[in-house]
């Protein structure tokens, strides 16, 4: 069976949200399986993987065009909201990124709330969450100062 039928079975998209936490802050839906990079991995069979927010883009009705990359407008790598993702080319991938850069509160990475929930409930190495939430290590140590501070 290839990638596209698979992916279009109700149980596909069952088994694809039970991984998946939701976060009311930022409106994420945070992976909450294997992540590689960064990336939910998903499997559609035994032998398919793919990246879980591409799976949840292209379960949801998503479509992406040869040549285009999927790029979240959170900055939450592993995040699926398919609401988060929009297919575009890896130029215009790198353009976005520029564009939010220019925005930055913290050290070129926004800091929205669901990243800041998602760092805050990760029981992993700073590495680790740094790595999976793609947030620098320095942001992450703030983000607990600031949970432990009060304010
Ligand atoms: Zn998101």
């Amino acid at each position: 069976m290839e990638a596209g039928a698979i992916l279009q079975k109700p149980e596909t998209r069952e088994r694809l949200m039970s991984l998946v936490e939701f976060d009311t802050n930022g409106g994420c839906w945070l992976w909450i399986g294997r992540l590689r990079d960064g990336y939910g991995r998903f499997s559609l069979n035994r032998t398919i993987k793919m990246t879980a927010h591409h799976a949840s883009f292209l379960i949801h009705g998503g479509n992406v065009q040869p040549g285009q990359v999927l790029m979240h407008s959170c900055d939450v790598c592993a995040c699926v909201n398919p609401d988060h993702l929009k297919a575009g080319t890896s130029k215009q991938n790198a353009q976005d990124a520029v564009d939010r850069n220019r925005r930055k509160p913290f050290q070129g990475k926004k800091v929205t709330e669901a990243v800041r929930s998602a760092v805050l409930r990760h029981a992993g190495s700073l590495r680790e969450i740094s790595r999976d939430l793609s947030v620098p290590k320095t942001t992450i140590i703030m983000i607990r100062k600031q949970a432990n501070g009060g304010h």
